[in-house]
């Protein structure tokens, strides 16, 4: 990558002051986003000690739509931003029987409304500039539903569907978009979310710094679709083959045979028809020629 401005929501903890740290180590100069001010101070000063690239800070709740319009005004109007990862999210541990409908609400405004509009924001002057690079972070959960809180899990499947859809609209111009799949990931957001990491089995927790390193090396091997842990790439390539022998069958003129109702009544019908005329104790049935034997 050539030196060029990333701006990183979410900077201020885990996975994104990670990021940041590595773009940096690498020779980017950062934006940093979040809503605590203090916190993106420690990080950009740990950075600082580390490297000589010019970051600045901007505060701000990706939740308020006039906070958010600085962002977005920001990326439109910064010539610089030629990176922009998408990485502010919060989790939810509740069922849907216990959800309050407002944090839910919250959550889909920073994981899905945000993100998107960030992305928006952004796109149009990398297509005119002819390159720059969106990274959003999605989750490992996109892929396997019924495993944790829905409302989570369906914003990073939107992560990752938005991504793959986004990677295709805007590499013709040269833009490069790839979503990121993280399995567990030593941070705060499993402590805000009241789960104890310690008490899941350590061989599925992966360490920040590396879960980063390894997405940033899936970047520069070109990957759309980075998932971090999984070691048999393979795996990945025989689910998308999957995925795509459905294509040819999922927009035809006619509902499949078993969902056409009315055909069924009419065979079922004609079954009673025969039946009256052809009762199953009658010879005929019995000797093989009724008219219902194949
Ligand atoms: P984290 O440690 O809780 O950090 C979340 C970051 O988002 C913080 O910098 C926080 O800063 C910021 N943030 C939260 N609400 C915000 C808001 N309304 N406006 C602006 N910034 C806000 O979480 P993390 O584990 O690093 O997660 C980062 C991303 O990775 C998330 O999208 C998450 O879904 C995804 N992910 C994480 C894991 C994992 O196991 N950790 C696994 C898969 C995917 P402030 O509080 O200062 O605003």
């Amino acid at each position: 990558m050539v030196r060029t401005t990333a701006l990183i929501t979410g900077a201020s903890a885990g996975i994104g002051a990670a990021y940041a740290e590595q773009l940096a180590q690498r020779g980017h100069d950062l934006i940093l986003v979040a809503r605590d001010a203090m916190k993106l101070e420690q990080v950009a000063a740990r950075i600082g000690e580390m490297t000589d690239v010019a970051i600045d800070i901007l505060r701000a709740d990706l939740t308020s739509g006039a906070d958010r319009a600085s962002v977005e005004r920001r990326l439109r109007e910064d010539p610089g931003i030629s990176i922009l990862v998408n990485n502010a999210g919060v989790s939810s541990n509740t069922t849907i029987l216990k959800a309050d409908p407002d944090r839910l609400e919250d959550l889909i405004d920073l994981n899905v409304v945000a993100l998107t509009r960030l992305s928006v924001a952004i796109a149009p002057r990398l297509a005119a500039q002819g390159h720059g690079a969106i990274i959003n972070l999605s989750s490992v959960t996109a892929l396997i539903p019924a495993t944790f809180e829905p409302t989570y899990l369906a914003s990073k499947a939107y992560v990752l569907a938005f991504s793959e859809s986004l990677a295709a609209q805007l590499a013709p111009h040269g833009v490069r978009v790839q979503a990121v799949l993280p399995g567990m990931t030593r941070t705060e957001i499993w402590t805000k979310g009241d789960h104890d990491l310690n008490a899941l089995p350590q061989n599925m927790i992966m360490e920040v710094g590396e879960m980063v390193g390894a997405a940033l090396s899936g970047f520069d091997l070109g990957e759309t679709v980075t998932i971090p842990s999984l070691s048999d790439v393979g795996q990945w390539i025989t689910f998308l083959e999957a995925r795509a022998t459905l294509q040819p069958h999922l927009s035809r003129q006619h509902a499949a045979g078993r969902y056409r109702v009315q055909d069924w009544k009419r065979e079922h019908a004609l079954d009673e028809a025969l039946e009256a005329t052809f009762p199953a104790s009658d010879p005929i049935a019995v000797s093989g020629c009724h008219p219902r034997t194949p």
